[in-house]
């Protein structure tokens, strides 16, 4: 404990519970976009189909017709994978979870990115991990520093969020995908490959996950519900080879016996009764406007100094400011002016950052999102 951080989002999302402040903190969809009746009209189908059964203790691996569901998604994406390569799992956090219980010993070393997913740092650093960033560009990690890396630190597994970056909003291209499968299989480099947002496109073509070039079996692919169901399912997945897969499982038992029954069957039934593809179309026209919306205002409003990325997809913009920006304090001043976003320092392993933010643009309506640059941005010229 004494090397973890409490997380300044939790925080912040204590004071953006408030409705008059505008909210580019968390990374929360949009609530009202949620498809509530498909979910209830499936929630009763299980209850009348499957009754006792739903609410009833199952297997650890998962509902054997979603695990069907999900090989079969996956299929789509890119993957070769079959049922019995697909666990189960409470959002893709518990395979972050599971996948340090089952490799970190304190002082492990994880290559990430720099900067990573805040919790992703949490939830390796309760292994007492060691942190070693990777470098990078505006294209993601690059490969080729890699085998140094390994070489000097022995990593127990690289950690990467190849589509749509959080924080970044960063995609990796598909040629140094390819290049980070092939190192990874040179290396016997493990790779963790969380991709919670890769459906979440409204830019360009889609690229196939790392996993895609993975023939020699070194990559875990975690994914999930959270964003093109609803997170309250907390219903997500990893694809791992068979004995990694065995003994993420063991874990799993160890931590929670199986994910919710009646969870995995409503998801199941959502998915197979109801029309995900409009769905999941609503939803990246809903964020490919409020990003435009954010971009542009940001663009119309934002002092000299200050640049951002332009995420294809996902729900984050990264904003650096001059050097000299103090985010953290820049937050306070935001809050006090009813507007609220993520410091960059906590998605830094080390202590570093302090002149970025983190916008989330998938929760705000465009009206929301114009009214809170137009304060932030008076914040930054003052
Ligand atoms: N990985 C990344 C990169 C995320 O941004 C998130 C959600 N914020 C998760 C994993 C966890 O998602 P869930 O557990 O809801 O699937």
């Amino acid at each position: 404990m004494e090397q973890m951080r409490p997380s300044t989002i939790r925080e912040i999302l204590k004071v953006t519970a408030q409705p008059e402040v505008i909210s580019f903190a968390g990374g929360l969809p949009a609530p009202e976009l949620f498809p509530v009746a498909e979910v209830r009209a499936a929630a009763d189908e299980v209850l009348v189909q499957h009754g006792s059964r739903a609410l009833q203790y199952s297997q650890s691996e998962g509902y054997p017709g979603l695990r069907e569901w999900i090989a079969a998604e996956v299929g789509r994406r890119g993957i070769k994978a079959a049922m019995d390569d697909v666990l189960v799992t409470n959002g893709s956090q518990q395979v972050l979870d599971l996948a340090g219980k089952l490799f970190l010993n304190p002082g492990d070393v994880v290559l990430t990115e720099n900067p990573t997913y805040l919790a992703a740092i949490q939830a390796f650093q309760t292994f007492e991990a060691r942190f070693v960033p990777v470098p990078t560009d505006e294209h993601g990690l690059i490969p080729e520093a890699l085998p140094a890396l390994i070489k000097q630190h022995r990593p127990k597994f690289l950690y990467t969020i190849p589509n749509f970056q959080n924080p970044t909003g960063i995609t990796l291209t598909a040629a140094r995908r390819e290049a980070l499968a092939r190192i990874a299989a040179e290396h016997k480099l493990l790779v963790l490959e969380d991709d919670p947002y890769g459906k979440l496109r409204y830019h360009g073509a889609d690229i196939p996950p790392i996993k895609h070039w993975d023939t020699a079996g070194q990559v875990l692919y975690a994914s999930t519900f959270s964003k093109t169901i609803a997170p309250g399912l907390r219903t997500g997945w990893v694809v791992a080879p068979p004995e990694i897969f065995s003994r993420l499982l063991i874990l799993k038992q160890a931590s929670d016996l199986h994910t919710s029954s009646f969870d995995q069957l409503v998801a199941y039934t959502y998915l197979t009764k109801f029309d995900q593809t409009a769905h999941l179309e609503k939803i990246r026209r809903a964020y490919g406007e409020r990003y435009e919306v954010l971009d542009g205002a940001l663009r119309a409003a934002m002092p000299a100094g200050f640049s951002w990325t332009k995420p294809e997809g996902g729900m984050f913009l990264w904003i650096t400011g001059p050097a000299n920006l103090d985010a953290l304090e820049l937050l306070q001043r935001a809050i006090a002016k009813k507007v609220a976003f993520v410091p960059g320092r906590d998605f830094f392993p080390a202590d570093a950052g302090k002149n970025y933010l983190r916008l989330n643009y998938s929760n705000s309506t465009p009206e929301r999102i114009r009214e809170g640059v137009s304060r932030l941005a008076a914040l930054c010229r003052g």
